[in-house]
């Protein structure tokens, strides 16, 4: 069967109605095309924001917990669709089968975690300087949510927020990447099968707009969206953020990131070497988490690296649906053509490259690489940018203190690592003048967050907090209430303002 075909099937059996339009879909496995379908109008995004904050206007009124009830069925719609929903994960982003089910887990956990959740949506109660006075704080849904994904998670990006926003009471409107409009179809199917389970939602309470960065800009514009959601690249977080800030609308901003991983002399290397495996070319370099840069030490680099070597050498490329295979394809040509840019560079500058060139395959339009591992001298410009493929740039070190520095110098602030058996320097990488990412951890590798923990990171990558911890606050408005039940008027600070 050709993967076109396998495609039709896998929608027809998820309930997505077969289409045809002007976006044409390729699977990056052999960069041939798996479908064509319609993209939205304007003027029909337009109609489908205002449909949103009509369901919004509906939905805030159903107790949370009900609310929740709609997010429990589709963890269980999700279940039960796990597999093929995660094989077209792969089939459209090019993904290992294991990360593509490894995504719809996701979902699935987080959508256990907002059912969870929608009976603890609590405020706090605050002592009241005043007497007969109670003070307490009320959460309050917010209203239309937009989501802007990527395509290196197309489905779970969707989850992380619409199951916050829809237990939070607010309606969410999500534009897909262009690159990944198939899964995005599919999992609407699923939401709107377990809707029906739920004895029905007002209409557009969660609605999807297939379209390109334009239809992305429409959310951005939007008077009836208070929160925008964006993940993505870094220049598309610039575009975005000044509109959002103008209109003093709320945004979650989930941006590139450029993270690293110090090895101590201490670090387990067996250890080491296996997380940053799977940090550096897992996802074929494509998560916004990967590992780019390395920061060993001098004592155990001679050791570490050749080790490092063989493991880039050796490992094996190709299908990512196939057994055995740990690198799948890059997402497209523009992709391949940034790595090889960015390689160039660091020849340029003097660096040493193992790996990164492009590994044949009988189709031209897919693009299949090494993943490189570049020793190279200082931390160039080209190391300080993102560039989205499997890329580890490797740099040596002495002091520590020249380490944290170095792990410090770059523009963003997503994810990052220290292997260490060293209690000082791992407690000292996670204090205030340790990393300054948004996720720190000590021996495990910098890809492969779990949803309880808050997600996102700092600078150029935007400030955003996803997922667990307190992230479900972003996607609802505070009211502090105080409320007087004596007979007496007495104001804060001991004012005084008697008007007989
Ligand atoms: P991208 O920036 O090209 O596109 C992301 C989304 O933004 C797409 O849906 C696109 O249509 C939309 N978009 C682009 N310009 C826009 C604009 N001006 N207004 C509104 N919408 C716009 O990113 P990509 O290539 O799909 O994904 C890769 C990037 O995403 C990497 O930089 C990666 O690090 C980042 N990423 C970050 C996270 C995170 O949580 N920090 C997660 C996944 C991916």
């Amino acid at each position: 069967m050709t993967i076109r075909k396998e495609v039709e099937a896998i929608l027809a059996h998820l309930g997505v109605p077969a289409t045809t339009g002007n976006l044409t879909v390729r699977t990056p496995i052999t960069g041939e095309v798996i479908a064509q379908i319609a993209t939205i109008t304007p003027e029909a995004a337009n109609k489908a924001i205002a449909q949103a904050h009509a369901a919004y206007l509906e939905w805030r009124n159903v107790p949370a917990p009900k609310r929740g009830e709609l997010i429990r069925l589709l963890g269980e719609e999700l279940r039960t669709n796990l597999e093929p929903l995660g094989r077209l994960v792969t089939i459209e982003t090019g993904k290992l089968l294991s990360e593509g089910h490894g995504e719809v887990q996701e979902m699935i956990d987080i959508c256990t975690y907002a059912a969870g959740l929608s009976r603890q949506l609590a405020g706090l109660t605050v002592p009241s300087e005043r007497a007969k006075h109670r003070m307490m704080e009320t959460w309050h849904p917010l209203g239309v949510v937009g989501i802007i994904s990527a395509f290196n998670f197309p489905v779970a990006v969707w989850s992380w927020n619409a199951a916050l926003a829809l237990v939070s009471g607010d309606a969410v409107v999500w534009k897909p990447s262009e690159k990944t409009p198939l899964t995005a179809l599919a999992t609407q199917a699923i939401f709107e099968r377990a809707a029906k389970k739920f004895g029905g939602v007002p209409t557009g309470l969660a609605t999807l707009l297939i379209g390109d960065a334009k239809v992305g800009e429409q959310l951005v514009d939007s008077p009836l969206i208070p929160l925008v959601s964006a993940t993505g690249s870094t220049a598309m977080g610039r575009a975005v953020a000044p509109k959002l800030a103008a209109r003093f609308a709320k945004a979650i901003l989930e941006l590139g990131g450029n993270n690293a991983a110090i090895v101590a002399p201490t670090a387990d290397l067996d250890l080491t070497l296996r997380a940053i495996a799977f940090s550096a070319m897992g996802t074929a370099g494509q998560r916004c988490t990967t590992l780019r840069r390395l920061i060993v030490h001098a004592d155990v680099y001679d050791k570490l690296i050749p080790q490092l070597k063989k493991v880039y050498g050796s490992v094996v490329i190709g299908d990512p649906g196939a057994q055995g295979t740990l690198v799948g394809p890059l997402i497209d040509e523009r992709s391949y053509n940034a790595m090889q840019k960015s390689l160039e560079e660091a020849r340029t500058s003097g660096a040493a490259v193992t790996g990164g060139d492009r590994v044949p395959t009988t189709n031209d339009e897919a693009f299949y690489v090494r993943p490189a591992l570049v020793e190279i001298g200082s931390q160039t410009d080209t190391v300080k940018r993102e560039t989205f493929a499997p890329i580890l740039y490797v740099l040596k070190y002495s002091d520590f203190a020249d380490a944290l520095a170095l792990h410090n110098d770059v523009p963003q602030g997503l994810s990052s690592s220290i292997f260490t058996m060293n209690l000082r320097e791992a407690e000292l990488f996670l204090s205030a003048t340790g990393s300054d990412c948004g996720i720190a951890n000590v021996n495990i590798g910098t890809s492969g967050a779990e949803i309880g923990g808050a997600f996102g990171g700092e600078k150029e990558t935007g400030g955003g907090r996803e997922s667990g911890s307190d992230a479900w606050k972003q996607y609802m408005r505070r009211a502090t209430n105080t409320i007087n039940y004596g007979t007496d008027l007495p104001l804060a600070q001991g004012v005084s303002f008697d008007i007989d």
